[in-house]
């Protein structure tokens, strides 16, 4: 993994990954941000002051603002002054979330994004914005009793991430982070 910390890495970077571990995800506080493949990145620019670069889920999440916010006070609490940098190019991707992020997710009761079938991982940004055909989609897995036997029922779930689904099952509706 990308994130893996070595073991070379200044202490001060430790540090801050370290205290941004304990930031979740506005929109599913059950997931760190480091977890969901939010944090890209922290360099030492400084004695005292890092660069935390940061890729959004989608362009204009409106949880980005709090991110940010989150981000910059958890390190300056350090002592620290700090750059938030948002990076665009390579788009964020559902396939950046860790395994243990998806393990979580459907603990809380969403289905967690199918992995993408056969796409590569380093694909151009543009290719993230099309909407992928209907049948591309495998079953989505109802995270309350496993059933494969699920309808959407609407594209747009309680965030534009997500879609809300039905399990045809147990009749239950949950949320389902859409891949893309
Ligand atoms: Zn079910």
């Amino acid at each position: 993994m990308s994130q893996e910390l070595s073991a070379d890495l200044h202490p001060v970077v430790h540090q801050v990954w370290d205290a941004l571990d304990g930031l979740t995800d506005p929109e599913i506080p059950v997931v760190t941000l480091r977890e969901m493949g939010i944090i890209r990145d922290v360099e030492r620019v400084a004695d005292d002051a890092v660069v935390v670069v940061i890729t959004p889920t989608y362009s204009g999440c409106p949880a980005m603002e709090q991110i940010n916010d989150d981000v910059r006070s958890t390190v300056k609490a350090l002592g620290l002054q700090v750059e938030v940098r948002t990076q665009l190019a390579p788009a964020w991707t559902t396939d950046w979330m860790s395994e243990e992020a998806k393990a979580k997710l459907k603990a809380y009761g969403i289905a967690p994004p199918n992995r993408q079938c056969g796409a590569p991982s380093q694909q151009v940004s543009v290719v993230h914005f099309m909407r992928k055909p209907a049948q591309a989609e495998q079953a989505v897995e109802c995270p309350h009793c496993g059933s494969h036997h699920t309808v959407e029922s609407s594209h747009f779930g309680s965030t534009a991430c997500k879609a809300l689904y039905k399990c045809l099952d147990c009749q239950e509706p949950f949320d389902y982070f859409k891949p893309y």
